[in-house]
């Protein structure tokens, strides 16, 4: 049986290095905050110690830039005090995309070390500048040795549902049930860089595979497919390449856009696709952009994907944004304060990645400067990277503009009196709360002095029914929207 690659580091070398670790972790705990220590140590693994020299396992290439930039000192002291003057410390980081080679005449994924049959396999580790790296990835592996490249950190369970993604969601849920039995085959997912394609179509492959409703399933970009349809045309091995491709349950390819031009790949695609479909196989695909804008790809194929269902995400809404940002720190083990989170969610519209982005970042500068995750810290990391920000508008905030525009104090809108002028202001200022804050009605109600939620929703009929019959009540409202919109921005 082929050892799976997750399980290549070699148990005993881990076991020596454990206890190393685990005193220097002990000592790195007196010099940092904990915040850094939970964010920049804790993810650090132990894989070897052999002759001095100890091997970190750390999870990405900017976890070893930021470690080696801030911590280089303090680690190295650190390991040389346990270790002694001798003493060599080596880092590896986590890969995504394993390099394993493709043995298309058994239709198996060679996931042994390229030394075939040397067992118990070695890691080939091979050093990027002073980093090495090791092709641990950390896909399903099936017991026959097949790797579907997939990456297990993509599932339905942590894919945020909003309108946004809806269909795209629930076509993607429906195929995985049922691969190649629906009449979403293809199913073609498209849209913006950053919004979950390869997410959402991983995750159909993952929950077949760990549910057992499929078991041959590959994920491959197009440009890696490319690239492997050339090199098996100059080593003469065309035909073991379409068969291993063509022997699939669920074959799933990201970004197709770039196969536009690519004319001879597309043609071997196109019968791949054609024999897969006709034996009801699954085919998942995700582009960048509508199929009907895709250029330079073959009608022929074009014309294929109207077979089955082509659905889009588009970028999420802010109710969403704030759902995914609670999601990721809660998975992080960060509590992030609510305005923290809707200030990042209000400034990051477009993407998700961005989003994701925005709170490494938010960690990293609390970490690194020692700073409390509030969200003065917040506006300092969106101003690089949206430039103009927004910063979210409070209760508070609406209920003096809303005062200030009808001239009435400030107090007497919370207060108990049932004037009309301050009821009218008060019921406007309601709305508008409802309308730009992320605040439920119940928190709306206890702004204004302790008022039931059901006050707040008669306010918010009574605001809209006017608005439709007065039009100058509408510009009002409108006027004092726009003000705090103004206001909105720093
Ligand atoms: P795309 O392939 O469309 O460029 P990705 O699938 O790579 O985008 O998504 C970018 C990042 O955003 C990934 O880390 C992904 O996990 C995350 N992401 C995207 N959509 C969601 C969602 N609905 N819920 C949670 N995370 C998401
Ligand atoms: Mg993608």
């Amino acid at each position: 049986m082929d050892i799976p690659r997750s399980t290549i580091k070699n148990p005993s070398k881990v076991e020596e290095a454990q206890p190393v670790w685990s005193a220097c972790l002990d000592l790195i705990k007196e010099s940092v905050n904990s915040q850094s220590f939970k964010t920049w140590f804790e993810p650090i693994k132990p894989l070897n110690l052999s002759g001095g020299r100890l091997t970190l396992e750390v999870p990405s290439q900017f976890f070893y830039d930021w470690l080696e930039e801030h911590y280089y000192g303090l680690i190295n002291n650190i390991i040389t005090r346990m270790l002694g003057n001798d003493a060599r410390l080596e880092y590896s980081v986590q890969t995504e995309e394993p390099s394993v080679e493709l043995d298309y005449e058994h239709g198996l994924v060679d996931i042994r070390s390229k030394e075939r049959g040397a067992l118990p396999p070695q890691p080939d580790t091979f050093r990027i500048g002073g980093l090495s790296q090791t092709n641990r990835h950390r896909n399903h592996v099936e017991d026959k040795g097949f790797v579907s490249f997939l990456n297990p950190r993509y599932t339905f369970d942590n894919f945020i549902k909003g309108d946004s993604n809806q269909l795209a969601r629930a076509a993607a849920s429906a195929v995985a049930n049922n691969p190649g039995g629906t009449s979403f085959n293809p199913l073609v997912i498209y849209g913006g860089t950053g919004l979950g394609k390869t997410h959402l179509i991983q995750a159909i492959g993952n929950f077949a595979l760990s549910n057992g409703k499929a078991k041959r399933i590959i994920y491959i970009s197009s440009e890696k497919f490319t690239v492997e349809f050339v090199d098996a045309i100059q080593n003469d091995r065309i035909r073991d390449f379409s068969n291993f491709y063509r022997s699939m349950d669920i074959l799933i390819v990201d970004d197709i856009q770039f196969f536009s031009g690519k004319e001879k790949t597309q043609d071997n695609f196109f019968h791949t696709f054609n024999e897969l479909h006709q034996i009801g196989n699954q085919i998942i695909l995700s582009s960048d952009r509508s199929p009907k804008e895709l250029k330079g790809l073959d009608d022929r194929l074009l014309s294929r994907f109207q077979w089955g269902l082509t659905s889009d995400i588009q970028p999420p809404d802010l109710e969403t944004r704030i759902a995914i940002l609670r999601k990721k720190s809660e998975d992080d083990g960060i509590d992030l304060p609510q305005d923290v989170i809707e200030c990042i969610a209000t400034n990051v519209t477009s993407n998700i990645r961005e989003l994701e982005g925005c709170l490494i970042s938010l960690l990293a500068k609390a970490s690194l400067e020692g700073r409390e995750i509030n969200v003065d810290l917040a506006r300092d990391v969106l101003k690089v990277v949206v430039g103009d920000i927004r910063t979210p508008i409070t209760i508070e905030e609406i209920q003096r503009v809303v005062c200030d525009y009808f001239n009435i104090p400030d107090d007497l809108i919370r207060a108990k009196t049932r004037r009309q002028e301050v009821v009218n202001a008060r019921q406007i200022a309601m709305y508008i709360a409802k309308e730009l804050t992320n605040s439920s009605l119940k928190t709306i109600g206890l702004h204004f002095g302790g008022r039931d939620h059901s006050t707040v929703i008669h306010a918010y009929q009574s605001v809209e029914d006017q608005m439709k019959l007065d039009q100058k009540y509408q510009a009002n409202v409108l006027q004092i929207r726009r003000k705090l919109d103004l206001l909105g921005r720093s």
